[in-house]
């Protein structure tokens, strides 16, 4: 990990210094079970880089954030929500209630979804 922030609990997650309910990684990803699910199927899904949200990404990160949703449609199928249906979501800054400053979609299924997950 080579820019792995030696705070960022994702980050040490993403390096394996942290254990985790792995669901799916590849060379720029890695997703993992919520500790705290909030719907029957509840990933998380990083890059490996971090990057403190979305907001923070920029224009070289573009083809990372290209292989997160890919990656998110993925998980979608390894955990078997893609034909009933799911959700991705990304919390930004304090009014987005964003609890882990290194960038993370939710993806959200298992049941019928309501407005507030
Ligand atoms: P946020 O509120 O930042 O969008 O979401 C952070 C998420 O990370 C929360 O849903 C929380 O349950 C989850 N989380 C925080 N710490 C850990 C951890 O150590 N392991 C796992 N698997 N999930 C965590
Ligand atoms: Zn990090």
């Amino acid at each position: 990990m080579t820019n792995e922030h030696s705070d960022c609990i994702f980050c040490k997650i993403a390096a394996g210094e942290i254990p985790s309910d792995k669901v799916y990684e590849n060379e720029f990803v890695y997703a993992f079970n919520d500790i705290v699910p909030k719907t029957p199927t509840h990933v998380l899904l990083i890059p490996k880089k971090h990057i403190a949200s979305l907001h923070a990404a920029t224009d070289e990160d573009r083809e990372l954030l290209a292989e997160l949703l890919r990656a998110a449609t993925k998980i979608a199928e390894i955990t078997g929500v893609d034909q009933s249906g799911y959700r991705v979501l990304t919390n930004i800054g304090a009014d987005g209630r964003q609890t882990v400053h290194h960038l993370h979609f939710h993806i959200h299924g298992g049941r019928k979804l309501g407005v507030d997950i």
